[in-house]
């Protein structure tokens, strides 16, 4: 431990030395013999569990289709794909996200017109978007950051007066409500991501959602080589010629992972109660601490809290951001950063030509900003561990 992190912690919490990871998947017994029994059952790609998982997933979320994909990126990818999105054209995309989201508008032959953030909620901010639409812009995409919505009444207002269609990055979002309804319902194309750190988690996997029979059946297609036959069928019995449609790609969930999701999504309430716990507790503990700003929640939306996101009053420190995770980390405590925004990486950079002053707000919060840790498995006192730390170091380290 540093000299520094051990001297913010000589109070009274010396003696917890505790070891919190950043984030880790919430698996029981259920999910390992769902996974064993597909095992066991000699079908282990694409079959009946996908379908069972995307009947479920629909359900849920309230959407006509839900279609398995192997991670959220391969959703992105194909949700753009299917809405014919190509060279010439232009896609609106928040700075203030993860890597796939700017890399499959590339991946689609089209080009990431990126999009400053709002200053509160970190969502993208819709009076830059409109500023940067052009002729050539197709779909805008917003990320609900964090799993707090983005406001869906303005993003479809401007899509509709701008001719846009709307992909949404609900890699955060599950299960998050807009004025009533479920994220996943909203939009031609949502997309949903069960990497390991989120809400859910299949190991890798996603799932596309629509209501639009054309879309639907143009993912399913070509998430599986664009072939009219997914192989499940032609090899149970049914007739073995296929055509090829379109040149797709192997974007499919496996059924394997479907069982696992499948056991997740029922557990899916249990899982968000704690979530909602934790979240109470660290809004609670940290509220009086003026050195940070905490996350906030508008009326009117559920939000899905993927992430505890705080933002340093830097003012108000000797230290920088870096330098307090690194306290929190020799403290025993993972943390992580979401996100370095994407015009600061260097291929939007120095390929693209992004600069920071493009992107006031997404600048300033980028140097602020630390994700704490949060999952369904974590204690009540590890959350109270690293408040306490937390607090010790912003104290000790104040201006
Ligand atoms: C995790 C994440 C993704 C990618 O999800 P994968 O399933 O890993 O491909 C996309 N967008 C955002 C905002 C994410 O956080």
């Amino acid at each position: 431990m540093s000299t520094r992190a051990q001297q913010a912690l000589s109070g009274e919490h010396s003696s917890w030395p505790r070891t919190i990871p950043f984030s880790r998947p919430d698996i029981s017994e259920e999910e390992i013999a769902a996974v064993v029994n597909t095992l066991r059952s000699g079908w282990l790609s694409i079959g009946p569990e996908t379908q069972a998982f995307e009947a479920e997933f629909a359900g849920l979320v309230s959407a006509r289709h839900a279609i398995g994909v192997s991670s959220a990126t391969a959703g992105l990818h194909l949700g753009l794909n299917a809405l014919g999105v190509g060279a010439g054209d232009e896609v609106l995309v928040p700075t203030f996200t993860f890597a796939s989201t700017g890399a499959t508008v590339v991946h689609a032959g089209a080009y990431p017109r990126l999009v400053d953030c709002d200053p509160e909620h970190l969502n993208i901010d819709l009076s830059d978007a409109a500023r940067k639409c052009t002729r050539c812009t197709k779909v805008v995409v917003p990320v609900h950051f964090a799993g707090h919505p983005c406001p869906m009444d303005e993003v479809q207002g401007m899509a509709a007066e701008r001719e846009l269609a709307i992909v949404e990055d609900a890699a955060h979002a599950l299960p998050a409500k807009y004025h009533g309804r479920s994220i996943g319902s909203l939009s031609p194309i949502t997309v949903f991501s069960f990497y390991a750190t989120k809400n859910i988690t299949t190991g890798e996997g996603g799932m596309v959602t629509t209501d639009d029979a054309v879309l639907a059946e143009r993912v399913r297609g070509r998430r599986l080589h664009g072939m009219t036959r997914e192989a499940w069928r032609r090899y149970s019995g049914g007739p073995w010629r296929y055509d090829i449609s379109y040149p797709g790609f192997k974007y499919n969930m496996t059924d394997i992972a479907a069982a696992l999701g499948r056991v997740q999504l029922k557990r899916l309430p249990v899982l968000q109660a704690r979530r909602e716990a934790l979240v109470g507790r660290y809004q609670s503990a940290l509220a009086d601490l003026e050195e940070i700003e905490l996350p906030v929640s508008d009326p009117g939306i559920q939000h899905a809290w993927h992430l505890y996101v705080v933002r340093l009053q830097l003012e108000r420190l000797r230290i920088s951001r870096d330098e307090v995770i690194r306290c929190l980390n020799d403290a025993g405590i993972g943390t992580s950063v979401h996100f370095v925004p994407l015009h600061q990486h260097s291929y939007y950079r120095d390929v693209l030509g992004y600069r920071d002053e493009q992107f006031p707000h997404a600048t300033a919060a980028a140097e602020r900003i630390i994700s704490l840790p949060l999952y369904s498995r974590m204690e009540p006192a590890d959350v109270d561990y690293v408040a306490e730390t937390l607090r010790a170091i912003l104290r000790y380290n104040r201006r």
